[in-house]
């Protein structure tokens, strides 16, 4: 938690469930990748956290942005971002969210089917266009593969197809999961790349972009991940390898890197119960939950870190669910989350990291909880 955050909570009457995100700490993400990743162009995912006041902080820091949809599009827009800084990343579009981004200027889209390629030459007639391909995202918390991307082996046909539709065949993109915490499937997927624009310039094609995705990993302290420092050096490697020289213009899409560490939850305990199931166990229930916008929380994908405010002693093992009737409202069964014995209803629990993927996932009011309660300062 930024020093901010913590002046914030002390001196301002906040509800809970709410989330707090440190702008500054968002602005300085962005920096020190920047700085780190001289070989790339930051495109902010604007999916992982789409506060107007994160645009906006990021648009006056140079950051660029990918968007999925023509809401997120349109929220760049408004923060004044010139539409050649904004990428529409997402595969699966309307035609006519295609046509309203391309009315208003967008001339870089993902696609990784014949099916979005024609819809791509309706809506953005002559617009540049990246094929996605699936890589590997072994190693990802959160991954993201089977649903978008085709075989690498059909990439250059694609690309092919999207020329004779009148499309400017850019390049290729690929997403190695959220979370990934192995930095070997960015290396091995631009290797897999540059054979692939090799393949292209047999045929003709000239590509000059590299989407690299996201994925870039933040300790959530549930197990080491790889410094950023240290994924950049090998991603510089890998590029310096894998194009000899002659390397595309390469972007990158962080979200979860950029706003994670950003944030914080907190939450009141509503009941602390003793459970005699099989075994006898402590259950803790949060009035933020599954519902509340902690959809990661699903298959305890991402784990975060907890802890009660001002009660000392000694902890124990807990579950933690959330406040809803509904049994999949169950943050952490296997995680083994340890929390203050002392902990009673009414006590405060922060929930750290939570910037990301957290605001836009809360529900719009299931089983009446309203959704989260949002500060930016
Ligand atoms: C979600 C998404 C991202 C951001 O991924 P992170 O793991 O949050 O960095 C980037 N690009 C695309 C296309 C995405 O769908």
């Amino acid at each position: 938690m930024t020093k901010k955050i913590e002046r914030f909570f002390d001196d301002a009457e906040t509800r809970t469930p709410c989330l707090v995100v440190d702008l500054d700490r968002v602005v300085e993400n962005h920096a020190c990748m920047a700085e780190l990743m001289t070989w790339g162009e930051i495109f902010y995912a604007v999916k992982a956290n789409p506060a107007p006041e994160i645009i906006a902080r990021l648009a006056a820091s140079g950051c660029a942005f990918d968007a999925a949809s023509p809401s997120e599009v349109a929220a760049c827009l408004k923060a004044g971002i010139a539409p050649d800084r904004i990428s529409y990343g997402n595969t699966v579009k309307k035609l006519s969210d295609i046509s309203f981004a391309a009315g208003q200027g967008v001339d870089l889209f993902a696609f990784d089917s014949v099916g979005e390629i024609e819809k791509l030459a309706a809506g953005a007639p002559g617009s540049s266009v990246v094929c996605r391909v699936v890589v590997s995202n072994d190693g990802a918390r959160w991954p993201l593969t089977r649903k978008f991307g085709c075989h690498s082996d059909e990439a250059v046909a694609l690309l092919k197809c999207a020329a004779g539709a009148g499309l400017r065949p850019a390049g290729i993109s690929f997403h190695v999961g959220s979370q990934q915490t192995d930095p070997a499937r960015w290396c091995e997927a631009i290797t897999l790349c540059a054979d692939l624009f090799a393949r292209a310039a047999d045929a003709g094609l000239s590509l000059d972009v590299l989407n690299l995705g996201g994925g870039f990993p933040v300790p959530y302290g549930d197990g080491a991940v790889p410094e950023l420092e240290t994924l950049s050096n090998m991603i510089d490697q890998a590029l310096d390898e894998a194009f000899s020289g002659a390397r595309p213009r390469v972007i990158v899409e962080p979200g979860r890197a950029i706003v994670a560490n950003a944030g914080v939850i907190r939450s009141e305990v509503i009941l602390v119960a003793e459970r005699a199931y099989d075994t006898t166990e402590r259950w803790v229930y949060l009035d933020v939950g599954r519902y509340g916008g902690l959809a990661e929380s699903e298959g305890e994908a991402i784990r975060y870190r907890m802890d009660a405010v001002g009660c000392d002693g000694p902890s124990g093992p807990v579950v933690v669910a959330g406040p809803t009737c509904d049994s999949h409202d169950v943050l952490y069964e296997n995680a083994m989350c340890v929390l203050p014995l002392v902990l009673k209803a009414g006590d405060i629990v922060t929930l750290h990291d939570t910037g990301a993927y957290t605001s836009t996932y809360a529900s719009v009011g299931f089983n009446g909880f309203a959704p989260l309660e949002e500060h930016y300062i």
